[in-house]
């Protein structure tokens, strides 16, 4: 009786491993994607260095993950470049995949969209010119204060100094479709500050004299990969490949390869 259980029980392992080895000879096929054999990731390429174009091309952080995805799962990668904004309307509305940009996890996003395993850590930074009077991030919360705050829509920089700042009165937020032009406000004086991310941020003061980040950090975040809530079984097997990549030091070389 015992030795038939284990006979059973071998049987049903090696038929197992017989099914996992057929689906892994022939990846992609099957998984639930927008476009057969294909992945889409909706992303924004203003945003170095996760991701921006070179050539013509988005190339990055967020563009080299989600390529190493695609190869584990056998997939082709198709990227399509908009405006942050439409991210997660993308990926939710069954446009795309994958949401690749740097993405901060948030509750609010978290109803429209799922997330994977989170990837990198981002960090909402404050950007100033060299002479400016605001010396810290508390600064733009003092009492009294009244500050005009550039940001790039949807993010969340946007998010925070609109509950931190704006709804408390402590100054006004100005909204910019790329953070580059909400860098330019500042060097023309029409924002005093912009709240980013910190890579773009050094980026951006990079490529522009007389601006600098402040010491101070305003939040800590988790960057992920947005899915459409609807495909637990893709969003399964893209989340298993991330975290194959994670594990085997794939992602971490990325982000070595473009964060000095
Ligand atoms: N991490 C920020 C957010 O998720 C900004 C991302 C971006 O601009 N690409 O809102």
């Amino acid at each position: 009786m015992k030795k038939t259980r284990i006979v059973a029980l071998v049987l049903m392992l090696v038929l197992c491993v017989g099914i996992f080895a057929a689906c892994g000879s022939k990846p992609g096929k099957g998984l639930d994607t927008v476009e057969d054999g294909v992945l889409v990731m909706a992303t924004n390429a203003e945003f170095p260095p996760y991701e921006f174009i070179e050539n013509n091309e988005v190339v990055g952080i967020d563009a080299e993950i989600a390529a190493a995805i695609a190869e584990k799962l056998g997939l082709t990668l198709k990227i399509e470049n908009m405006e942050f904004d439409s991210i997660i309307s993308s990926v939710k509305g069954g446009k795309a995949d994958v949401g690749v940009a740097g993405m901060t996890v948030t509750d609010e996003r978290l109803e429209e969209v799922a997330f994977s395993t989170t990837y990198a850590t981002g960090v909402q930074v404050v950007i100033v010119t060299e002479d400016s009077p605001i010396t810290a991030v508390d600064d733009l919360f003092a009492e009294g204060a009244n500050h005009t705050i550039g940001v790039q829509l949807a993010t969340t920089g946007d998010l925070y100094s609109t509950w931190d700042i704006e709804d408390e009165g402590l100054g006004t937020v100005d909204r910019y479709a790329k953070g580059a032009d909400a860098v330019m406000a500042l060097k023309n004086g029409k924002v005093d500050c912009v709240v980013i991310d910190n890579e773009p941020a050094k980026a951006f003061v990079a490529e522009n004299e007389g601006l600098k980040i402040l010491d101070t950090e305003y939040a800590v975040e988790d960057y992920a990969i947005a899915m459409n809530k609807d495909k637990a079984e893709l969003n399964a097997a893209i989340d298993t490949a991330l975290q194959e990549l994670i594990k085997d030091g794939t992602v971490q070389a990325i982000l070595d390869k473009y964060i000095g």
